[in-house]
């Protein structure tokens, strides 16, 4: 390991844990202030304000409010001309029940990295090394990471890393493609009573559109999936409705079925219209999930130093297929990077209110910041080690080939 015996290692390991540590107040101080003031996504103006202070005023980086988009940011410290290790926070809420996904956390685990990993860097004034936190908001709504992917935020970054809170520790989870649709009938009112057949009823080729996709569904693959509900379904019983909506999610495993998938839906919504003589229309998401790829590499080194800290992880047999998505899919495809879960102290489920309690509480705070260390140590493995960077772009590489090549 060039230059760093394994004992050499093992003290600066330590050295990043006692960094977290020594900062566990104002970090503790930084999540309370982001879930107690929950915002939605691209409003997170107050998060942002927050964050953007906490790197001021630990001094010695350079940080840029409104990166790209009005609560993004970005923070850097470090030489340019070297490698860029990334950290991602993200600090949006969602409606009504707060921080149930617990982006507090995630925004913690963010800082506590950034500053953890540079503490090390400090004392090693001959590696050139750049550490930058981005801020990316509005993941539960239209992914904005796919938004600053697009004016190339990521671009200049060798790995990127983050971590999600979840029920237990774990590497990696297959999160999903995603795209999503607003489907609109247009129909035609009347008197439901008196002259019924004068009318064109929206609200019948919503249930038929729904109808269809449930019929669908037991044609599709066991790692496809669909789920949606109605917005709009008429506004009194003696109307014939003359307008209707629909909001649909549409998944699969991998970005590259995704479009199959669309394709089967998008019939099943012009069939309905077609039945009920409606007029359809059908508008998809701008922004389109990805699947998340795994790196290896990253995997393997996250698991030996969370273990060492204490995780426990589920084994790669059985992996979880009920996952989400995230918009870190998006970044995974053009940075080699890792979003590992991790458990916060509950067993309760993530968009639940027990989880927003979780995730506000002092007992989250170990996990965190455990979570935390073993994020920065994943990256010293590999800023320390040419092998493990060669090893974890090769991985990359390998990943997206495939992705690209597999069969449907
Ligand atoms: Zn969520
Ligand atoms: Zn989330």
């Amino acid at each position: 390991m060039m230059g760093v015996p394994p004992e050499g290692l093992a003290s600066l390991k330590a050295l990043l844990s006692r960094a977290v540590e020594a900062a566990a107040g104002s970090l503790s101080a930084l999540s309370q202030q982001i879930w107690s003031q929950p915002e939605l996504a691209y409003q997170e103006s107050r998060a942002h304000d927050a964050l953007c202070n906490f790197f001021q005023a630990a001094g010695g980086w350079q940080v840029k409010p409104h990166y790209h988009l009005d609560t993004a940011f970005r923070a850097d410290w470090g030489p340019d001309g070297g490698l860029t290790v990334g950290f991602l926070c993200e600090y949006d809420a969602l409606p009504e029940i707060g921080h149930a996904c617990g982006h507090n956390l995630i925004a913690e685990v963010g800082a506590a990295s950034s500053l953890a990993l540079r503490a090390v860097l400090e004392t090693l004034p001959d590696l050139k090394v750049k550490v930058s936190v981005i801020g990316t908001p509005a993941e539960e709504d239209a992914g904005g990471k796919i938004d600053l992917i697009q004016f190339g935020a990521f671009n200049d970054l060798d790995m990127v890393l983050m971590a999600h809170p979840s029920q237990e520790d774990a590497s990696y989870l297959p999160d999903m493609a995603l795209n999503e649709v607003t489907v609109r009938y247009f129909g035609k009112a009347t008197h439901a009573a008196d002259y019924p057949w004068e009318g064109v009823n929206a609200l019948d080729a919503a249930v038929l559109a729904y109808t269809n996709l449930s019929v669908l569904r037991q044609q599709l693959k066991p790692d496809w999936k669909l789920h949606g509900i109605f917005k709009h379904g008429g506004v009194k019983p003696n109307i014939i409705p003359s307008y209707s909506e629909l909001l649909f999610y549409l998944r699969t495993s991998k970005y590259k079925d995704l479009c199959i998938l669309c394709e089967k839906a998008t019939q099943c919504f012009k069939a309905a219209g077609l039945a009920t003589g409606c007029q359809v229309e059908l508008e998809f998401a701008k922004n389109v999930f990805y699947n998340v790829l795994p790196n290896e590499t990253l995997r393997h080194l996250y698991e030996v130093n969370g273990r060492s800290l204490g995780m426990e992880f589920k084994t790669f047999e059985t992996p979880n297929t009920s996952s989400g998505s995230t918009d870190f899919g998006n970044v995974s495809f053009i940075v080699p990077g890792i979003h590992p879960y991790f458990h916060i102290g509950t067993s309760a489920l993530n968009h639940s209110e027990e989880y927003t309690e979780a995730a506000g509480s002092k007992e989250a705070q170990y996990y965190t910041l455990r979570t935390a260390k073993a994020l920065a140590m994943t990256a010293l493995d590999v800023v320390l080690n040419p092998d493990l960077l060669q090893q974890m772009k090769g991985d990359f590489k390998k990943i997206k080939f495939q992705e690209q090549t597999d069969g449907v």
